[in-house]
């Protein structure tokens, strides 16, 4: 992904962010107009797999499990619930699918082979297949790309000066790290920020810089609007202006020219006229269906009534990119074969011992022992 030389310094940046809005939103739109089609939005479903519970303290996340947000903590959803809900945002005319689980990093363990499963599956139906699970190791991400998934999520959030005021659990670096393993296994990197948590316009640029710093910049760059939920430490932050974010996308897409810009949590409070000004200034996704994760979200016929009046078409899957193709994964192969070997001694152990005329030892009890004396009686 290439970026705009002519905006690749703090102060460049700063200087863009802060022109006058209509002017920003005018270089914006003849930017977008040059490297994708302005019509086409994507349309994706965002859909959490785990709720609830997380060991981190993402100071803006009503499922971190230290605050009292009412959200409790839920399993791994099943394979079967995960298709029936990919199923329906496909029909409701999503083309990618971004699941979210409430971890802190994936665990090599039963319910990551069953997110592998997920992809395997999501990926047949021929819908775009995200993820965001949490940190990420090397060969975790290897494992994902092998299933067929499309893109990996991991947000910087903010600048790396104001990171440690919103999460203390983790750092910048750890980050940057599962970014970098996401690309060296050849997934498209979808990465962006929140703005409203407090934080200056340098922070907005500081995170921007973090990206044009990046040998790659992510091919995705969501651009979320905080929702203050009750019991997170951010609860009492105030909405941010409607400009704000219309500036910040407009920012974000003369910067990184080719990558999608995508407007995604905060939209409930945003008028139609204002998302329009948004795809304008290049805005090229959103996220569709009533929650995003926990927080609420436009529905579905909603979205659609806006894309009539705005003269939208939903944008198809794979434009950017080829299907991946999705390969058996190993370890579960490994697995599978280990059970089959096992369920086979198993077989044939019970058979021998029928053949042997084994009896089991009963071993008595107390009670037991009592009781037949008292029948012998
Ligand atoms: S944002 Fe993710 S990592 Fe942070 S608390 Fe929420 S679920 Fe956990």
């Amino acid at each position: 992904m290439k970026v705009n030389p002519q905006y690749n310094t703090k102060e460049t940046l700063l200087e863009l962010y802060n022109k006058p809005l209509l002017e920003l939103v005018f270089e914006a739109a003849t930017i977008h107009r040059q490297h994708h089609n302005p019509r086409e939005v994507q349309m994706s479903s965002l859909l959490s797999i785990k709720t609830g519970g997380c060991s981190e303290d993402c100071s803006y996340c009503p499922q971190a499990a230290r605050y009292n947000t009412g959200v409790n903590a839920d399993k791994l959803m099943t394979v079967d619930t995960v298709i029936e809900q990919a199923t329906n945002a496909k029909n409701n005319g999503s083309s990618r699918l971004c699941m979210g689980a409430a971890w802190r990093e994936v665990k090599d363990n039963r319910d990551f082979d069953n997110v592998i499963e997920m992809v395997q599956q999501v990926n047949s139906m021929g819908l775009e297949v995200c993820c965001t699970l949490g940190m990420l190791t090397d060969d975790q991400a290897k494992r994902l790309k092998n299933a067929g998934l499309y893109a990996y999520n991991h947000n910087l959030d903010s600048s790396e000066e104001y990171y440690s005021d919103v999460i203390s659990t983790r750092e910048y670096h750890d980050r940057l790290n599962t970014i970098e393993n996401v690309r060296g296994a050849g997934i498209s990197v979808c990465s962006g920020g929140i703005i409203g948590m407090g934080e200056k316009v340098d922070d907005r640029i500081g995170l921007l810089m973090s990206y044009m710093k990046m040998d790659n910049p992510p091919e995705s760059i969501p651009i979320n609007a905080l929702v203050a939920v009750e019991g997170t430490p951010l609860e009492e932050q105030k909405e941010i202006e409607s400009w704000e974010i219309i500036r910040m996308v407009a920012t974000t897409r003369i910067a990184f020219p080719e990558s999608i810009v995508r407007l995604s949590a905060g939209r409930t409070s945003l008028s139609i006229e204002t998302q329009g000004l948004c795809f304008m200034a290049g805005a090229g996704s959103i996220f569709a269906g009533d929650k995003l994760l926990t927080t609420p979200n436009p529905e579905f016929n909603e979205d659609s009534q806006m894309f009539d009046i705005l003269g939208l078409i939903p944008k198809k899957p794979f434009q950017d990119g080829c299907q991946p193709e999705t390969h058996k994964d190993e370890i579960i192969e490994q697995k599978k074969v280990l059970a089959e070997k096992r369920k086979k001694e198993l077989q044939e152990a019970r058979e021998n011992a029928i053949k042997n005329n084994f009896k089991p030892r009963v071993f008595k009890t107390v009670d037991s022992i009592k009781n037949e004396e008292q029948l012998s009686k």
